[in-house]
């Protein structure tokens, strides 16, 4: 099961993730965005993982944690993937809301519901080139999995499997949602950064949580 002390480190984990993978976001998003997609995700995360860590986990249920990660990531990111995040966090936390800790179907039910609330928020529907086309690929291979008796470990594992596949066919796609669907068809043949960050985001998640 999962505490707050966990649901802390797991911020901790992405956080750290993500400042090793800023470069190459900034290069991904230099190609058909603006360049910042790292810098952003980086600075988010920091956030989030200094304002979970300034909490009692003792004290502190998960609904809590994972909306003053949400409310940090909001005040901290000024691109797009700010309320995007934000909003995958606090949809996160409304679905285990009541619960001191998580099994696996809550943990599940609390990454579905962070996809959904990107999907919610941004509107883009998969096949655009954006963040979608990584998490709800994960979000369905993690119910997937679920149901068929894998838990939390393969559920994480199929997801982060699901992302990475995602993530690699933004390539052959023509964006049309954010800044990249200015370019046209000549955001064609690189893979989306939103979808490169989603894919480091939920590797991070896995080996966090499992
Ligand atoms: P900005 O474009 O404001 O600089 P970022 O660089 O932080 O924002 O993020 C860019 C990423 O945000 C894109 O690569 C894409 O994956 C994602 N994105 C942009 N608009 C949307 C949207 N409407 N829905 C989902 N994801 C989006
Ligand atoms: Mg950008
Ligand atoms: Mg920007």
């Amino acid at each position: 099961t999962i505490d707050s002390a966990r649901l802390a480190s797991m911020f901790g984990a992405i956080a750290d993730a993500m400042s090793a993978d800023r470069d190459r976001l900034c290069a991904l998003d230099g190609v058909i965005g603006d360049a910042d997609h790292g810098i952003a995700m980086d600075l988010g995360f920091s956030a989030a993982r200094d304002a979970v860590a300034a909490l009692d986990t003792g004290s502190t249920d998960p609904t809590t944690l994972l909306n003053a990660a949400a409310k940090s990531f909001l005040n901290a990111v000024g691109a797009s993937s700010g309320p995007l995040y934000a909003t995958a966090f606090m949809r996160g936390a409304a679905a285990v809301k009541g619960k001191a800790t998580l099994d696996d179907a809550d943990a599940v039910a609390m990454f579905q519901a962070m996809a959904r609330g990107i999907q919610d928020r941004g509107k883009a529907e998969p096949g655009e080139k954006t963040m979608m086309d990584a998490w709800a690929p994960a979000a369905q291979a993690a119910g997937e999995a679920l149901a068929s008796g894998k838990g939390l470990a393969g559920s994480l594992e199929a997801a982060a499997h699901a992302a990475k596949a995602g993530a690699e066919a933004t390539k052959a796609m023509i964006a049309s949602k954010g800044r990249a669907s200015r370019l046209g068809e000549r955001s064609l043949g690189h893979m989306d950064p939103g979808a490169a960050s989603a894919v480091t985001v939920i590797e991070a998640m896995r080996d966090a949580l499992t």
